[in-house]
Parts: structure tokens; C-alpha cells; sequence
């Protein structure tokens, strides 16, 4: 947050934000099934301006073996942007951000993937994300949740995920890139919509508490949205296009 272009219209007088959508209109969402011929499941997303491929390994072997445990399974997960997918190159080292994105959507997939079923193996979960243009975190969960369910791996339920956000005093859904940049907050949610279970909350910026509220409500309004994009994500590539 931090008003980086003060001269931008974030929201006009008409309620209309800097990329003409309303205030509680999503940005136009793709989703695809499978795609990856060597990964065991996979998905791509389009999520605005976004476009971010999902592979999904396992379960197989750990290695090194004494990271596994004797229990339950165990779900690993890397985040990586690549260097052209944003306006000035990114190293392509892990920077701390990749890290910690990384870990934030591995305990938010936790509660819906059923490690128990396969103890001493791992699920490996690969996020490329090819173009950034805001909420890579909640496009990467939408798409990997798609990608474990591809995998046939079983789950509790899929996590879909959006952010809720504020600009001009004013709650938003789906906050992207200039909205983040100098919007006021940002508010990242994933949803299990069949359990209605959060598994995601972040909130950068400030909400007053009325505020709060209404961006956990029009966040879950919207994961609500998705999820019914992922289901057909997978029923395309199941039952075929077009046939409900
Ligand atoms: N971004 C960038 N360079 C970077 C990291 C991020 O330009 O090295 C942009 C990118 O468009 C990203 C946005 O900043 O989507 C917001 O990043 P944030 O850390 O808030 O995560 P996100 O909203 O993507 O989950």
C-alpha cells in the first residue's frame, strides 16, 4: 500500500475502478484442467492479467527420506515466478517473497488435501507464474487446487481463492495490480466452499472493523464465483465441453 501514483483515478464518480470494472466485478477468469503430459495433474489459470501454470507430482517417494513421515503425507510446494513475468526482470533465484508465498499456499491446500491416505510419500506442488499482474497468490491456490484434483488426489474439497481489498474507501473485489500498489488494503482469501472453511486470510493495509467484515464477505461471495469455474475446469476436461 502506500498511494505509489497519486495522480491515478483508482475509483471514478460513477463507482467505476481504473480498469472499468464495477466494484464488486471479478477480473474475467480462465481455467484450464491438465495440459502437462509428465506432471500427474495439472492446471492453468488466467486471472486477469495473470497467467500462472500449476504441475502436480505424486504421491512418490521423499527424498531426502528422512523428511518423511511415518503418518501421514506431506504436501510441498514452490511458488516461482519467472524473470519476464513482471515489468522489470525478477532474478530468478527464490527471493524472500517467493518463499513465503510458497509457504502461505501450502498451509492453505493442507486442510483440503487428505494426507493421511498415503503416509511416508509427498505431493510436490510447482506454481509458475508466467505474467504477475496482482493476486498471483490466490490465482497460484485457484490453479493448484484444480491441478490436485486433476492429480486424482483425494480432497476434502478445493480451495478457491480472490481478494478482497479497499481503494478510495471503498471495499472492492479482486484487487489487481495498481490497486494494490496504491489502493489502501488487500486482502487475500481461500475458501472451501463445499465445508465453507477459510484456509487463507491476509490483509496488508488497514480496514476498520465494519470494513472487515464486509471484505471477508464479498472475498467469500467471490471464491464462491471461482469454484464454480474450477468444478467446470475439471468437468471439461472429464465429461467434455459443454455438456452439464
Ligand atoms: N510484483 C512485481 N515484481 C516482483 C514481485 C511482485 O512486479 O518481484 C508485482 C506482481 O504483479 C504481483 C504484485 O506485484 O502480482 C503484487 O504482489 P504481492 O506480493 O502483493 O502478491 P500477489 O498480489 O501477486 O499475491
Amino acid at each position: 500500500m502506500g498511494g505509489r501514483d497519486a495522480t491515478m483515478v483508482l475509483l471514478d464518480e460513477n463507482g467505476i475502478r481504473c480498469d472499468g470494472r464495477k466494484v464488486d466485478e471479478p477480473r474475467r477468469i480462465m481455467i484450464r484442467a491438465g495440459g502437462l503430459k509428465n506432471a500427474d495433474g495439472s492446471a492453468y489459470i488466467e486471472f486477469g492479467d495473470n497467467k500462472i501454470l500449476v504441475g502436480v507430482f505424486g504421491p512418490r517417494d521423499v527424498h531426502p527420506k528422512h523428511m518423511s513421515d511415518t503418518d501421514t503425507g506431506i504436501l510441498r510446494v514452490r511458488y516461482h515466478m519467472e524473470p519476464f513475468s513482471v515489468g522489470e526482470r525478477k532474478n530468478p533465484a527464490p527471493s524472500r517473497r517467493e518463499i513465503e508465498i510458497s509457504k502461505v499456499i501450502k498451509e492453505a491446500l493442507e486442510p483440503a488435501v487428505m494426507l493421511d491416505k498415503f503416509p511416508r510419500t509427498a505431493v510436490d506442488v510447482f506454481i509458475e507464474v508466467l505474467q504477475a499482474d496482482g493476486g498471483t497468490r490466490c490465482a497460484a491456490l485457484t490453479a493448484a487446487s484444480v491441478a490436485l484434483a486433476d492429480a486424482g488426489i483425494p480432497m476434502r474439497d478445493m480451495v478457491a481463492a480472490i481478494a478482497a481489498g479497499k481503494v478510495a474507501d471503498t471495499v472492492i473485489l479482486d484487487v489487481n495490480n495498481e490497486e494494490d500498489q496504491a489502493g489502501q488494503a488487500d486482502m487475500p482469501i481461500g475458501y472451501m466452499p463445499s465445508l465453507k472453511k477459510i484456509t487463507l486470510l491476509q490483509l496488508d493495509g488497514v480496514l476498520t472493523p465494519e470494513e472487515y467484515k464486509k471484505c471477508v464477505d464479498v472475498g467469500v461471495k467471490g471464491c464462491e464465483l471461482v469454484y464454480e469455474l474450477q468444478k467446470k475446469a475439471l468437468h471439461d476436461k472429464y465429461f467434455g465441453k459443454g455438456d452439464d
